[in-house]
């Protein structure tokens, strides 16, 4: 058996070698640790190895991982990277530092004003359908400035850039077409509100295309804790 460490390090050579490959500096891009399904013991293992960015995608279960892991761990950032429905705004206003999903003003102006004054803004990225099905998560990019100008008008919450999740088995054409609309939307986005910074695409199957159109952020879970039931 492979160890979480030895995985962490062979996705952070794949990270570099793909930074290298696009002539980027492997600093531009994180990596979130997806620990979705997989257990408290795991992410302390992942910590021990240097990782300090991890994404959930399911509330209550996040809730109890971080519940148990905070204290001792104060210095984990946590991500939600899964669906958010209104009547979870709360509970994730208080206990992450960033959400990955936001596609409804809705939704952000509740994280604003859930979020508690103590704490800093929660760090927010729009989710961006970007091959506009139907049946896919995300606002069309032509929706997003619209989201963004509302995003901007909230205290408690601040913009950090695009995220989205590209067809997955659809060639290599239609794979690279989506990577450059979302890249191209993401540079437009960055002139109009400056500290947008983050470009969260990319996982363990496609970490190197997303890196060679401008991934700041990849999200990676089964590369690193094995796959999932
Ligand atoms: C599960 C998940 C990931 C990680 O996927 P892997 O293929 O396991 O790397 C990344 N992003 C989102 C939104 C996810 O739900």
């Amino acid at each position: 058996m492979t160890s979480i460490k030895n995985k962490l390090d062979h996705s952070q050579k794949r990270i570099a070698h793909a930074a290298k490959n696009a002539s980027r500096s492997v600093n531009e891009i994180a990596l979130l640790a997806v620990s979705k399904t997989k257990p408290s013991s795991d992410i302390i293992e992942a910590y021990q190895a240097g990782q300090r960015l991890f994404g959930e995608n399911y509330v209550q279960e996040a809730e109890t991982k971080i519940n148990e892991l905070s204290k001792q761990y104060p210095d984990i950032e946590w991500h939600f990277i899964g669906p958010l429905q209104s009547n979870k705004t709360k509970t994730v206003a208080h206990i992450f530092n960033w959400v990955h999903t936001l596609e409804r003003e809705k939704i952000a102006t509740r994280l604003s004003q859930q979020r508690p004054k103590d704490q800093a803004p929660i760090n927010v990225c729009i989710q961006v359908n970007i091959s506009a099905e139907d049946t896919k998560s995300g606002v069309l990019q032509n929706e997003v400035i619209t989201l963004a100008k509302h995003i901007d008008g909230l205290n408690n919450i601040q913009l950090r850039g695009l995220m989205a999740i590209p067809s997955a088995n659809v060639g290599e054409a239609q794979a690279r077409l989506e990577l450059s609309q979302l890249q191209a939307l993401f540079i437009k986005l960055k002139v109009i509100y400056p500290q947008v910074d983050t470009l969260s695409v990319g996982m363990s199957q496609d970490l190197e295309f997303a890196v060679e159109y401008g991934s700041t952020m990849v999200r990676i879970g089964s590369a690193i804790f094995g796959a999932r039931k």
